[in-house]
């Protein structure tokens, strides 16, 4: 399994909040990609609106998941491939490791994939004695950084073309370059020799398709062709919900996805793989593999308050508006996930109480929901997760995180529907702020437990009148 760091989220994020390499980079990010993702769905001739129907293609298939990924496992046999279901990162793993022993396997060639981050892939791999080679161009520099992600669709955004250069100068042994293309080129060179060395490959999943059998993978640097084509081995890793029943849903959901993830029409490459290669076909890999991942989502599914997170397709455009992600970073998240997507999928996926900070730390703006190629509204899941942590939730096995914060709000609650007592509470507060710090008419600073309101703010007073007696009097 995968590192995870959720519980550093503050530390993390007042970190990133010191960076200023960081924040121009986050900041470029957001208004390159924010304002381009907006403007392409402008673009689409069925306008925006085709988000609403990628949402009702998307639940459809996960309210129908059991029978769609049924009919997508026969029809991947049939194809010649092989399907694994893996309950948890586990079994998904040891089944890759029990495939790659059968073959002999030293060397590996990875496409871009969240799932493998999520499971930690590399990580066992390497442990066995494999040699694992990212071939995104992001996902190589985070490698040989020895770091992870930190955005779904660019994992070296935080990274600066200066540190790219030594990078490159010290792990492959050339001069020190910073120009773009030539630091592109010095890693194609490098990876062109993984490619042609290894034994197995193995991507991600942007879609499959059930009634055909074939899994979707799209990218625009052509490594996605050459890890899926040249090994020997390919296997894929997708999570369970990354599916839907027809190929005419595929043509709504790529096009949304695109214009989400890169502002761009149609990617470079969307690759369908469908099986091993068949007799007399030039290129393919003579063994194909599926790993069906559930590791949590069952449970997402179970649970019709989450349910409609699984219809995520990761394009990462929550991220690119999202005023919190904007300021902290992927890493802050501390997991395979980040940003709005992360701040539901990882409590849900790692435990809620352990990720608490990060649906807590999100600003309910709603312009996640408004980018979301497929209107996923996550605010509301945000909520939901927020009122499980105030008032605990034994089916997720979570404990309240605050009970003087939840007594206070029963308090409050009891107050406003006890209007006298309410009445002679505020009276009494009203004499009370008297002996608070002012200034200017605002009170400088509250006492606790209610001190975290003034800490970067002064606030109002009580008024000495209140509203229904104003009211009462014709204001
Ligand atoms: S929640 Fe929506 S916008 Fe965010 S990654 Fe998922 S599909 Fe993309």
């Amino acid at each position: 399994m995968t590192k995870i760091t959720s519980e550093n989220y503050t530390s993390v994020a007042k970190q990133a909040l010191k960076d200023q390499v960081l924040q121009k980079a986050l900041a470029d990010l957001q208004h390159r990609f924010g304002i381009g993702t907006a403007l392409a769905y402008q673009s689409l001739p069925e306008g925006p609106e085709l988000r609403f129907k990628a949402h009702d293609i998307r639940m459809q298939a996960i309210e129908n998941l059991d029978i769609i990924l049924e009919t997508f496992a026969g029809n991947v046999r049939k194809n010649g491939g092989h399907v694994f279901f893996a309950r948890d990162a586990r079994e998904a793993v040891d089944y890759c490791l029990k495939v790659a022993a059968r073959h002999g396997v030293q060397r590996v060639v990875k496409g871009k994939s969240m799932v493998t981050e999520e499971i930690g892939l590399n990580d066992r791999l390497i442990d066995a004695g494999i040699d694992v080679a990212e071939t995104d161009l992001g996902e190589y520099i985070i490698q040989l950084a020895n770091e992870h992600p930190s955005h779904i669709i660019a994992p070296a955004i935080h990274k600066t073309r200066n540190e790219i250069g030594e990078l490159f100068s010290e792990k492959l042994d050339i001069p020190f370059i910073t120009d773009p293309p030539e630091l592109t080129q010095a890693a194609r060179k490098a990876l062109r020799e993984k490619f042609l060395a290894a034994d197995m490959g193995t991507s991600g999943c942007n879609l499959a398709c059930a009634e055909t059998g074939h899994i979707a993978v799209l990218s625009n640097e052509g490594n996605i062709r050459m890890s899926t084509t040249l090994p020997r081995v390919h296997m894929v890793f997708m999570g369970m919900e990354r599916i839907v029943a027809r190929l005419e849903d595929h043509e709504v959901l790529i096009r949304l996805l695109c214009r989400a993830a890169a502002a761009q029409t149609m990617s470079t490459y969307v690759s369908y793989l469908g099986g091993p290669r068949y007799a007399g076909q030039a290129d393919g890999p003579e063994e194909f593999h599926v790993v069906v991942l559930d590791n949590g989502r069952s449970r997402m599914l179970a649970d019709a308050d989450f349910r409609e997170m699984l219809c995520c397709i990761r394009c990462a455009a929550c991220l690119n508006v999202c005023p919190v992600y904007g300021k902290i970073g992927g890493h802050s998240y501390g997991f395979a996930y980040s940003g709005p997507v992360g701040a539901v999928v990882t409590p849900l996926l790692v435990g809620i109480n352990r990720a608490k900070d990060l649906c807590q730390g999100e600003t309910l703006c709603g312009a996640c929901q408004d980018q979301c190629p497929v209107n996923i509204d996550i605010p509301r899941m945000l909520l939901a997760l927020r009122a499980k942590l105030a008032e605990g939730d034994p089916d997720w096995g979570v404990t309240p995180v605050n009970r003087i914060e939840a007594l206070m709000f029963n308090i409050w609650s009891w107050l406003l529907r006890h209007r006298p007592v309410y009445d002679l509470a505020i009276k009494i507060a009203g004499l009370g702020q008297r002996l608070l710090p002012q200034k200017n008419g605002m009170l400088r600073r509250l006492p606790p437990p209610m001190s975290g309101w003034t800490r970067g703010r002064d606030i109002k007073p009580i008024s000495a009148e209140s509203f229904i007696r104003r009211w009462r009097k014709g204001l």
